[in-house]
Order: structure tokens, then C-alpha cells, then sequence
């Protein structure tokens, strides 16, 4: 049987989960939700079948991420597309979103639970995923997307088509938070709500160490961080709360190595009040909150 098959080559090549990986692939080949995969195993597949389903396991073999092969990524519940021009967005950047749901529902003046009037930029957007995420969740807010990515911001700008939420995003390209001030300086926005980031943070000397799947086959200019990690996190936590109305948040995520060093710079910020780390779900600190003050 297929399954077994590809089950097998990829325990063997130690590729991650194997079972899953075939099954994903197998169900994408087919066209049909995984379940029916166990339903249907006696379906034969077509030659053609079999010769996309070859060259993808070949693909897998060498380590390319599952999520390219399928051009689908899960994210906050919200299938995603996505493709090497990319970062496949990860669980622990769900951390961000979570936060900034709460502090809506629970912090007078942000909109509550459907973020009525709220503004958020999400910057470094990536696949758009962050961006979505909230648009989403908050029906009544608006959200500000860049990236230095031209070919990013397609990805994401077909995301939000997709998910029928390009009306209340808006997609902008430039350097950090460069877009965000001309934007404001042509008097286009108030002061934001929410500052959101997952820039590229992994620092040099823990390069060598990244799983193949990743440092051979995702986006460099989305991944590293420079000699520290930090090359990026630094101006955003010194700039962002300029843009940031008070009682709002920036929240920037973060190489949990470096965490303790970027929460030291997040403190020392002009206007923020206060300043910690959020853990993400497997416990690593891994998100920079910081408070403005009034
Ligand atoms: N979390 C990613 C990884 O370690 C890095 C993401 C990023 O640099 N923003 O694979």
C-alpha cells in the first residue's frame, strides 16, 4: 500500500513524522481529507498519481517542509498557502495572536472581543499569517501589514483574498517600521493599538544547528537575525512604542536565547511602562511584551 510505502522511506531517511508526512502528501495527491485515506485504501491510484506522488517523496527526502509540497499551512485554525518565497508560519507564533485577543476582550478601551476601532500593525508579516489571525478573530479591526519581501506581501495579499479579509488589511512594503511612518505622515493613520512582529531573530552562532528542512529550504531573509539575534528586535523594541497609544502593546517575538537580553532593551524603551515574557506552548520564552505608559 501507498501509505505504507512512503511511511517506510521516510522512517528511513529520518524524516519528522513520518506517518503524517505520507499521509499529508498522499491526500494532496489525491485530492481527498486525510480521513478517507482509511476509508478508501483500496482506491488505486492512477499512473499519473503515482509519478507526482514519486517526485514529491523524493522532494521530502530531501528535506523539503511538507507545507511546501502541499502549498498549505495551518495556522490559528486558518488554512494558509504558502511556498518558498515564505516562512512557514509556526505554533509558537500563535502566542502573539492570543495576547493581543486578551488584552481586546479584557482591557477597556480596546475594542473588546471584536476589536471595534482597533488598529493594529503586524510588521514583518510574512505569509500574513499574524495579520489574518487577528483580522479574523476581531471582525472590527483594521490591520497594517509590511514587509521588505515584495514577493512575501504576494503571498500574503492572496491569503487575505482567499479568507475574504483584504478589505480591513492593508499591505504595505519597506524596511521595519519605515512604511508605518510615512503611512502616518500621510496622515492615513492614528496611533496604533497593537504593534505585532515575528521578525527574522535566529542568531549566527546557532545557524549551523537549524534542521535542514529549514536553513536549506525556507527564506534566509526571513530567518536570521544577524550576530546576536537581535538585528532586527532591537529597533523594533526601541521604535515601535513611538506608534503605540498608551495602555497598547508591542509584541515582538523573539530567539528564546536571547530573550532575557531582548527583554533587557524592551525595559530601557522610551514610553513603556512595563515590560516581561510571554512563554509560547512548548514553554520557551519566546514573545517580548511591552506596555506603554500614558
Ligand atoms: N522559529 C523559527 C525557527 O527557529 C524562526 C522564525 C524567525 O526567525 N522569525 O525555525
Amino acid at each position: 500500500m501507498l501509505l505504507s510505502w512512503m511511511n517506510d522511506a521516510f522512517t528511513q531517511k529520518g524524516i519528522d513524522s513520518p506517518r503524517l508526512c505520507a499521509e499529508l502528501l498522499l491526500s494532496h495527491v489525491l485530492g481527498c481529507e486525510r480521513l478517507r485515506l482509511y476509508m478508501d485504501v483500496d482506491r488505486p491510484a492512477s499512473e499519473i498519481e503515482r509519478t507526482t506522488l514519486r517526485d514529491l517523496v523524493q522532494r521530502a527526502i530531501n528535506h523539503e517542509p511538507v507545507q511546501y509540497l502541499t502549498s498549505e499551512a495551518w495556522f490559528f485554525g486558518m488554512q494558509l498557502r504558502v511556498d518558498r518565497r515564505v516562512l512557514i508560519p509556526r505554533p509558537s507564533t500563535e502566542t502573539i495572536v492570543e495576547a493581543v485577543l486578551h488584552h481586546c476582550k479584557s482591557r477597556p478601551g480596546f475594542g473588546g472581543k471584536t476589536g471595534e476601532g482597533v488598529l493594529i500593525a503586524d510588521v514583518c508579516t510574512g505569509s500574513g499569517c499574524i495579520a489574518l489571525a487577528l483580522a479574523k478573530h476581531l471582525p472590527g479591526a483594521r490591520v497594517v501589514a509590511t514587509d521588505i519581501s515584495h514577493d512575501a506581501l504576494e503571498v500574503a495579499r492572496a491569503n487575505a483574498e482567499r479568507l475574504n479579509l483584504s478589505d480591513r488589511i492593508e499591505f504595505l512594503e519597506g524596511d521595519l517600521l519605515k512604511p508605518l511612518g510615512d503611512h502616518a505622515k500621510a496622515g492615513h493613520a492614528k496611533s496604533l493599538d497593537f504593534l505585532v512582529s515575528n521578525p527574522p531573530y535566529i542568531p549566527d552562532d546557532e545557524w549551523e544547528a537549524v534542521e535542514p528542512n529549514v536553513k536549506d529550504h525556507e527564506p534566509t531573509l526571513a530567518l536570521r537575525g544577524g550576530m546576536d539575534g537581535l538585528a532586527l528586535v532591537r529597533p523594533l523594541l526601541n521604535e515601535a512604542p513611538q506608534l503605540v497609544k498608551p495602555e497598547g502593546l508591542v509584541l515582538v517575538e523573539v530567539a528564546a536565547s536571547r530573550a532575557a537580553e531582548a527583554l533587557g532593551i524592551a525595559k530601557k524603551a522610551p514610553r513603556v511602562a512595563h515590560a516581561d515574557i510571554m512563554q509560547d506552548s512548548d514553554g520557551l520564552d519566546r514573545v517580548v511584551r511591552q506596555t506603554l505608559g500614558g
